[in-house]
């Protein structure tokens, strides 16, 4: 009998094995999406193998073959596979990242009940009424008006669609009527095109005439794709040292050589004028992908990659899975970003497996930071990828000078707000006064990151999770930012009933209302998840760029990036608070926001100038990073990790655990980290087990978390002590969760 293994979306690792009736026989291939039944519904799957075999006792028929053509190729499945191992992840959320949105005649065949594509319409394709004169005559005086115009355009054009004629005829649709009463013309639906992908044509540009730094690394990757011999490079470019060039001509190099692909970038709507170069280079044979489009907008995108239509896929880092032709290239830019590690469902980090699946395809990985992570970094050093470096930047402007300022000794400027330094403020008005822009950078979103009862010094705090609420002043209303609670601030304190708060700290909106105040001529802006998704991100960068605003205020969203050549100034308000995270990575990652964050002045004419407000200048982060010495920061913290054995000189893995009873929960993590000191002890103790241990936030959505830590020198003995974790896992409690995240990044 022939048997096909397939991937369902389920929560469970293994594939299932289902009969390939006779008529379906060899139109089934590996890759295409079926319908199987399972339980008393049915689901959309991805055959991964066929085989020849006795059929296991109670297997059913596939129900239906979805597509011609699989929608998954072979070397995309093969690479969904080894990710899926790699993980821990159940197989079939793994191949739900390649596929499309289902189109109408597939949903309409799983039937209506809930799948777990959601309740789903499935998409369909937008149909448009055309009319088409007969051969048929009318009598004399038979027709009037619009009626007569609407036949005789009709017949001089042989066919016109519905919606044009009503554009030139008010009442087309009524003379249409009478028409096709009178047999006069017909009507027919006809698929409409798939719109054009973009609202608006790209300009397209002449490329740059590359730097000499430029086009030895363009040489570097380009012999590389030549050969098709897969590699990786690294390459570290400081701030403006034209990292998007390279990458543009090592893509063009690609298509020459009839090659697709795939571009990463941290956060799409963040890199609107990244997206617009690629535009501007290859026209709309650039597929952008984003969160923003609509299912049919996928499904199009989609589909135009899988027809092979388009070989550049530019997008966040779910564009890792598109169905790129021929892949022999692919790109991460800012390599170093933290949104490159998916935190929930399938816990996949998008540069690591970059690498596997352009390895796969036999293809190119580049990986461009100015601040390259300390992964890549040791990647270079152990000869797995090749390190090109653009040590300067690309029209030579200097990088902007660097200013530390010690806030236990500078005295606040005249707000009278402690954040605002005096010489940060003296700053802020010479920059104006040149007519030059302002980017200040803080990390805290709200009005007051956290309130408290005067009265008894309770901190106001979320009923679900351990966290302080922040006070937004827009809504005028205290806010969790780990789950959705929102609302007023409560009459009394919670613990004494008296009636009176504080707020405390100062978070990016309130920064705005202290620099519209204090800069009563200048136009601030605010640019922080608050006020900007998706397109709006757009539009505020936009006014920066037309000059509209004088001073942007924000989160790590202004750190990205952005080409702004009159932002002159940058001020950090405060450089302690990603250092005081309890994470072994808050050195890293604060070094880079704030050599990313300098790096957004002085990209123009004029020089740049940035300002870093401190606690304690001495520390090695900020030091550095004001010197911008980025190979002393990465040769330090990789002796750190070294020494304290972190990655990336060692293998972690973190197994989380949550229930709605603390106990439960405790007890649960307890169950697996036994279950892991055993399996390790097996192997003579290769794999550290650490915990189980609270999480630093102990409580989120009214759910208890707990930990445990696993560590290793080398991979394998951690993989077979997961094993053991993984297997444990369906004997626990049934309100527990269990979570298994290998290489993790967020460790709150
Ligand atoms: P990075 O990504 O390395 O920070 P960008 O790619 O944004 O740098 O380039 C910085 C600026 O330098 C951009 O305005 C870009 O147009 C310009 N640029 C890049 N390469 C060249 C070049 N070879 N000659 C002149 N300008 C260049
Ligand atoms: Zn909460």
């Amino acid at each position: 009998m022939l048997l096909a293994d397939v991937a369902l979306p389920v929560p469970i690792g293994h594939a299932f094995s289902y009969l390939v009736p006779e008529a379906l026989g060899a139109a089934v291939r590996a890759g295409a999406r079926v319908i199987c039944p399972f339980g008393g519904r049915r689901l959309v799957g991805v055959v991964l193998a066929l085989r020849d075999a006795e059929p296991p006792r109670g297997a059913k028929p596939l129900a239906r073959l979805v597509d011609g053509e699989p929608a998954v190729p072979p070397d995309l499945l093969a690479f969904l596979q080894d990710l899926a191992t790699y993980y821990f992840a159940p197989i079939g959320e793994v191949v739900r990242l390649a596929l499309p949105p289902i189109d109408r005649g597939t949903a309409d065949a799983l039937g209506q009940g809930p799948t777990l594509f959601g309740r789903t319409r499935g998409v369909s394709p937008r149909h448009v009424r055309w009319v088409m004169a007969t051969s048929a005559v009318e009598g004399p005086g038979a027709l009037r008006g619009q009626a007569a115009a609407v036949l005789a355009h009709v017949r001089a054009v042989g066919a016109a669609p519905v919606a044009l004629l009503e554009g030139q005829w008010k009442s087309a649709r009524a003379a249409v009527k009478r028409l096709t009463q009178l047999g006069l013309v017909t009507v027919e639906d006809r698929v409409a095109p798939s719109p054009p992908p973009f609202a608006s044509p790209a300009t397209r540009d002449a490329p740059h005439d590359a730097t000499p730094a430029q086009s030895a690394a363009i040489a570097t990757i380009v012999a590389a794709l030549r050969e098709a011999r897969s590699a990786t490079f690294l390459l570290q470019g400081v701030t403006g040292s034209g990292k998007t060039e390279v990458y543009l001509r090592a893509i063009a190099a690609a298509r020459e050589l009839r090659r697709g692909a795939i571009v990463l970038v941290p956060e799409i709507a963040l890199t609107p004028q990244l997206v617009a170069r690629f535009r501007a280079r290859f026209g709309d044979d650039v597929a952008v992908l984003h969160s923003g489009l609509t299912s049919r907008e996928r499904h199009a995108m989609w589909t135009r990659l899988r027809a092979g239509g388009v070989d550049v896929a530019i997008g966040a880092r779910s564009a890792l899975f598109a169905p790129v032709e021929r892949l022999g290239l692919v790109v991460v830019d800012e390599e170093h970003d933290p949104s490159f590690k998916q935190e929930e469902g399938v816990r996949y980090h998008a540069r690591d497996m970059a690498i596997w699946r352009a390895h796969r395809a036999g293809g190119v990985t580049v990986l461009g930071s100015a601040t390259p992570s300390l992964e890549s970094e040791q990647l270079a050093r152990s000869g797995r990828a090749t390190k090109i470096r653009l040590p300067d930047r690309a029209r030579s402007q200097p990088l902007p000078r660097v200013e530390l300022v010690d806030l236990r000794r500078i005295a606040p400027g005249p707000t009278g707000d402690r954040r605002i330094s005096l010489p940060l403020f003296r700053a802020i008005e010479e920059t104006l006064r040149a007519r030059e822009q302002v980017i200040l950078f803080l990390n805290r979103r709200g009005f007051a990151p956290s309130v408290r009862c005067t009265s008894c010094g309770q901190p106001v705090v979320c009923a679900a999770c351990s966290v302080a609420l922040t006070f937004h002043k827009g809504t005028s209303s205290v806010r969790c930012h780990y789950c959705d609670y929102d609302a007023p601030l409560g009459a009394a304190c919670s613990k004494c009933g008296e009636a009176a708060f504080e707020l405390e700290g100062t978070g990016t909106e309130k920064l705005e209302e202290t620099m519209a105040a204090a800069f009563p001529e200048a136009r601030v802006a605010r640019l922080d998840r608050d006020v900007a998704a998706g397109k709006k991100v757009e539009a505020i960068l936009a006014r920066v760029r037309k000059r509209e605003v004088d001073i942007l205020v924000g989160t790590q969203m202004v750190t990205k990036g952005h080409d702004l050549p009159d932002v002159t100034l940058v001020g950090v308000v405060n450089a302690d608070a990603a250092l005081s995270i309890p994470d072994f990575r808050a050195g890293e990652r604060a070094f880079q926001l704030l050599v990313q964050v300098a790096g957004r002045a002085g990209r123009g004419d004029a020089p740049g100038r940035v300002i870093v407000q401190t606690w304690d200048p001495a520390q090695e982060a900020v030091a550095l990073a004001a010197r911008h010495d980025v190979d002393a920061f990465l040769e330090r913290e990789l002796a750190n990790r070294r020494e304290l054995g972190y990655p990336p000189l060692s293998r972690s893995a973190l197994v989380r655990v949550d229930a709605a009873d603390e106990q439960e929960a405790r007890h649960a993590c307890e169950q697996l980290s036994r279950v892991a000191r055993e399996a390790s002890a097996a192997r003579g103790g290769q794999v550290d087990v650490l915990g189980p241990a609270a999480a630093p936030i102990a409580r989120i959505r009214s759910r208890w978390r707990f930990r445990v830590m696993l560590r290793a020198r080398e991979r394998p003995p951690l993989r077979e002590t997961l094993a053991a974790v993984d297997r444990a896992r369906p004997n626990l409690a049934r309100d527990v969760r269990a979570s298994i995240d290998v290489d993790p990044v967020q460790l709150l």
